[in-house]
């Protein structure tokens, strides 16, 4: 693949002796123009293009490779541990050049660095980390929609210094570590892996007094209060995501999101199923049997519902749309009521002798009046067996 190499300088559109800062603003342009997801129509040239110029940066933003490089073209590559590509992903190469601080967030990593950044594009110039918040709401408030006031401890710019770290009237100055880069470098097999500086943590700048109010770390950290809207009909276990309200990012690159879970508190009476809910009910025997009208509460208060004559216990009636809000505003579930027919416990002479010429009329062999002790009841049970 040598052969068909171009040149470095000529790939960058930057002249021979082009300055490390010449070099890297070429590249960041390039890298820009061509980044694969800026041009979904021609994906794989765009691909192609960028994967040159990530190969070109590699080898001329490094010193010592520029040199072999200048000396003995592409064939002072070979065994430099030089800078070859076309086997390599995009987001691999954006990984080894920028730290790969990708995880999790909604933007690729390109719209951090270059969208977000404002264009300073200093290593470490990521997004802010995403907070995550936990909250409990009633069944009530679920089926109603709410919104809810959290307070969060985040870190905010510093007042005093504007963010910067330094004492007001005096300003950060460049690292002198990693020479204002904000990373270092060190070969690993193909790649040249760039981490934070570790003397300026990524900034490229170090702050010689620091501000006195935030230590010179430029933020503060503070309890804030934020409004979380919660949909009516949210169900437990959703993750309602706030963008921009998590920490803030490096460089005046945007803030993390803050994610609030959101649990809903089992109820006392009513038993969940998606938009379904389900209540017991207990009712008469009499009611079982011959029918009538019943209180049900709601979670809008209280409804009558008509119990069919001959009831089963256990049977399920259905009070439509009485139910939980779909929470993309779909209608609503229903109110599904289980009747448990109850045996009366306590029964005054005259239930207990109308109750007595029930049996008789439908032949049922009850027990005679007296109470019987348990051991008789024992007896009973295994002269029956
Ligand atoms: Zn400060
Ligand atoms: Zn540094």
């Amino acid at each position: 693949m040598a052969t068909s190499k171009r040149d470095y300088y000529e790939v960058l559109a930057i002249k021979k002796e082009a300055s490390q800062d010449e070099v890297k603003k070429a590249f960041r342009e390039l890298a820009k123009k061509w980044h694969p997801d800026r041009n979904p129509d021609n994906k794989k040239e765009a691909e192609e293009k960028f994967k040159e110029i990530a190969e070109a940066y590699a080898v001329l933003s490094d010193e010592q490779k520029r040199k072999a490089y200048d000396q003995f073209g592409h064939a002072g590559m070979q065994g430099m541990g030089g800078a070859d590509f076309s086997g390599v992903s995009v987001e691999d190469i954006f990984a080894s050049f920028f730290g790969g601080a990708g995880g999790g967030r909604g933007g690729s990593i390109f719209d951090d660095l270059f969208g977000g950044a404002g264009g300073d594009g200093r290593y470490g110039s990521a997004q802010g980390a995403s907070l995550r918040y936990e909250m409990e709401i009633d069944l009530e408030e679920s089926a109603k929609g709410v919104t809810k006031t959290i307070e969060i401890a985040r870190d905010e710019l510093c007042e005093t210094c504007n963010g910067s770290g330094a004492k007001p009237g005096t300003k950060p100055t460049e690292c002198n570590y990693c020479r204002g880069n904000g990373y270092v470098a060190r070969s690993q097999g193909f790649f040249t892996m760039k981490t934070a500086c570790p003397r300026c943590g990524g900034r490229g700048e170090t702050v010689e007094s620091p501000c006195g109010t935030c230590r010179g770390s430029g933020r503060k950290r503070k309890k804030i209060r934020l409004e979380v809207p919660i949909p009516a009909g949210i169900e437990s276990g959703t993750r309602i995501r706030l963008a921009g309200q998590g920490e803030p990012g490096e460089e005046g690159a945007p803030r993390g999101d803050l994610y609030v879970f959101v649990r809903v508190r089992e109820h006392e009476y009513f038993l969940r199923r998606g938009r379904d809910l389900l209540i017991e009910m207990p009712i008469a025997f009499t009611m079982a049997a011959l029918g009538g009208d019943i209180e049900v509460p709601t979670l809008d208060g209280r409804v009558k519902l008509p119990v069919p004559k001959a009831t089963q216990s256990g049977q399920l009636l259905r009070l439509r749309g009485l139910g939980m809000p779909d929470v993309h505003g779909y209608g609503k579930g229903d109110l599904f009521v289980r009747v448990v027919v109850e045996t009366p416990t306590k029964l005054n002479a005259e239930q207990e002798e109308l109750l007595r010429k029930l049996a008789a009329l439908e032949k049922v062999n009850v027990k005679p009046h007296s109470q019987k002790s348990f051991i008789d009841k024992l007896k009973d049970f295994f002269h029956d067996e």
